[in-house]
């Protein structure tokens, strides 16, 4: 069963620059999808249109067989709290501790009030732990994020973002501000949460080599058109 449904998508921003151009793309639930291709190609494009970080131009985005393009108010809520982001820079508030971050990943207007004030439900701590070990950062509750390494405040945005209890994990370059060695373990982490969890993961990159050692379909990106989509173990050369 597909779990997005992408038909006909157009992105043209105001200005007038086609970030996207007819794209139909199907995803399938536990899939690991990579998106590929140079800078400008319109993978950041995509991955935003998908949880509606933007509108598209025209076209529509299926969730679960339900548009969020056309969804609104508690409808659209819900929907985006199955649709999990993270990006290259980690977005951590970077002065507050490791926990009050995973923390603040608990969404809803309740989630919102407590990571203002700082008051936490038993139950919302224990999930923060539990987050935080699937991170293999555990030891790491009470440091301060910009204590972190670069890797390791980018697992701690894979654990806040596990508070919400996506069915999608969209990563935007995950690895990109990131050394080779570190850059495997947080897809390693990425790994894990789709073969443990099933969660659905969808990943811009454009290291070629780590597309293909974790990637189990790869789509190739050029200038807003999607140019390939392939089995992971088809891609040649010539891709
Ligand atoms: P990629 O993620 O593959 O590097 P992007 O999706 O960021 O590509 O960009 C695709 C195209 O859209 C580029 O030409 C880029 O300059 C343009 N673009 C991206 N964001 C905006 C924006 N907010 N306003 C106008 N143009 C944009
Ligand atoms: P990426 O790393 O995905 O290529 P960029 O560095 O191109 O992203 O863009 C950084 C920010 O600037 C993003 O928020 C993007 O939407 C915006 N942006 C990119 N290109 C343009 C553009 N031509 N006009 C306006 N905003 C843009």
């Amino acid at each position: 069963t597909n779990l997005i449904e992408i038909k006909n998508v157009n992105k043209i921003y105001d200005n007038g620059v086609v970030g996207l151009k007819d794209i139909n793309l199907n995803v399938k639930k536990g899939e690991f999808l990579v998106i590929v291709g140079l800078s400008g190609a319109g993978k950041s494009t995509l991955l935003r249109s998908i949880n509606r970080l933007h509108d598209v131009t025209s076209g529509d985005i299926l969730i679960d067989g339900q548009s969020i393009q056309h969804a609104s108010g508690k409808a659209l809520r819900m929907m985006r709290r199955n649709v999990a982001m993270i990006f290259q820079n980690f977005n951590l508030v970077k002065r507050a501790s490791v926990r009050r971050n995973v923390l603040s990943g608990r969404v809803g207007y309740y989630g919102f009030l407590r990571s203002s004030f700082g008051f936490w439900k038993k139950e919302d701590v224990q999930h923060a732990v539990t987050a935080l070990k699937r991170v293999n950062l555990a030891e790491k509750f009470y440091d301060r994020a910009d204590a972190l390494s670069g890797g390791q405040q980018q697992r701690v945005a894979i654990a806040r973002a596990l508070m919400q209890e996506p069915k999608i994990m969209l990563a935007d370059e995950p690895t990109a501000s990131l050394d080779p060695a570190t850059s495997n373990l947080v897809m390693d982490d990425l790994k894990a949460l789709n073969q443990d969890l099933g969660i659905t993961v969808v990943a811009n990159l454009h290291n070629e080599e780590l597309a293909l050692k974790y990637g189990s379909r790869i789509v190739g990106l050029r200038d807003g058109e999607l140019i390939f989509d392939k089995e992971a173990d088809q891609v040649s050369e010539s891709d």
